[in-house]
């Protein structure tokens, strides 16, 4: 098909968005960064910041709503409603952009393609999109498919190309949405199209994020990648706490380790994390924090270590508890804390008290 290269002006034009999946909401918000004003037939997600021009409705499509509109996005889950609506748009001589169906589409998004298919692995950082590296940030403009994971924050995922595909990995604690081993395939499969294949993990990809796994599987099917590091939880949560990870009089060491429970136990070396004068960030930590504090003690720890638990840290909602390793676990036992969380325990975390300088209306300190 040839297609006409062109700008549009939609400032202050209704447009409307059919569907409520994440690229249905990531268009919807391109939209309004474009000043247009935009009518979602769908549901408003908890997470969607309220926008003045941006409304959301239940009632299904009619003639009239397309009529009283500039462009239409087709971006439900069902291809039989994209169908018909872009039918509607055809009769009413409107333009529609039917993201499931390039033949079905009478604009697009303007994004060239690679001869190749190609993977990077991409840390998000903690949730601060302003954390994200340059090269994150344009990797993540420029991806055809987005294959992202929960800790993956909406402010971050709101700056992602509006017509990448979207496929969401994450993992709960509990719940994974998709095993390993089928995320490795799933990269491997990808990239067998000609396209920028973006796998966006919390963090840096390199530091608990399993990204060795993922990348391995890659490598063993010849597909090339890059990986581009993020701003691990561990660091964006001490500099957002005010509690530098080391300090000539308190900590000439720093480890991060994981707090993950394998058969309800933590296999760490205690003995040696029990030392004083060094830092020790426990990644996964929230359910097995009694453990880890009783541990430590065991081991010869000084039950008065400065201890501080960092919930959504870098996020306005940050939240930080803090205490000793003796009393964080029944402080924590009688606060309502969410995943996710980070542990930081060791001498500096009294310098919080002097170096605290991110307030959101969410902290409190005890
Ligand atoms: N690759 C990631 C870590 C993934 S493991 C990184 O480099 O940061 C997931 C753990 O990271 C969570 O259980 C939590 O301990 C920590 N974490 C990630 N983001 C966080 C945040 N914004 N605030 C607090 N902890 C966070």
């Amino acid at each position: 098909m040839d297609l006409l290269q062109t700008t549009l002006n939609i400032a202050d034009r209704p447009c409307v968005v059919v569907g409520d999946t994440a690229q249905a909401l990531l268009l919807a918000n391109w939209l309004i960064q474009h000043q247009a004003i935009v009518t979602v037939f769908g549901n408003a997600p908890s997470s969607q910041a309220p926008h003045a021009r941006l409304s959301f409705t239940s009632k299904p499509v009619s003639d009239a709503d397309i009529d009283q509109c500039w462009l239409v996005v087709a971006a439900s889950n069902d291809k039989a409603v994209n169908s018909k609506i872009s039918a509607m748009c055809y009769a009413r001589k409107c333009f529609c952009y039917t993201v499931d169906d390039p033949q079905l589409s009478s604009w697009q998004i303007n994004h060239q393609q690679p001869s190749h298919g190609r993977v990077a692995l991409v840390g998000a950082g903690p949730g601060d999109p302003e954390l994200l590296t340059l090269r994150a940030l344009r990797l993540i403009r420029q991806a055809d498919v987005i294959v992202y994971d929960r800790l993956v924050s909406e402010a971050i995922m709101s700056c992602c190309n509006p017509a990448a595909e979207l496929i969401y990995a994450g993992k709960a604690k509990s719940d994974h949405a998709l095993p390993q081993e089928s995320i490795n395939q799933l990269l491997v499969r990808l990239a067998q199209r000609p396209a920028n294949v973006v796998r966006l993990k919390g963090g840096d990809p390199f530091i608990f994020g399993r990204g060795g796994e993922e990348i391995e599987t890659l490598a063993e099917n010849q597909v090339p990648f890059e990986v581009v590091p993020g701003i691990t939880a561990g660091s964006g949560c001490a500099a957002f706490a005010g509690i530098p990870l080391t300090h000539r009089d308190y900590a000439q060491a720093c480890v991060f380790v994981t707090g993950h429970l394998r058969d309800g136990e933590i296999n760490l070396e205690w003995e040696h994390l029990a030392t004083p004068y060094q830092t020790v960030v426990v990644y996964m930590s929230l359910t097995g924090l009694d453990k880890i504090c009783a541990a430590l003690i065991r081991h010869g720890r000084a039950p008065d270590t400065p201890a501080a638990l960092v919930q959504q840290g870098t996020h306005p909602e940050q939240k930080v508890y803090t205490g000793t390793i003796a009393d964080l676990p029944a402080l924590i036992a009688k606060s309502e804390v969410s995943a996710p969380t980070l542990l930081i325990i060791g001498e500096v975390v009294q310098l919080r008290d002097k170096l605290n300088w991110f307030t959101s209306e969410a902290s409190t300190s005890s």
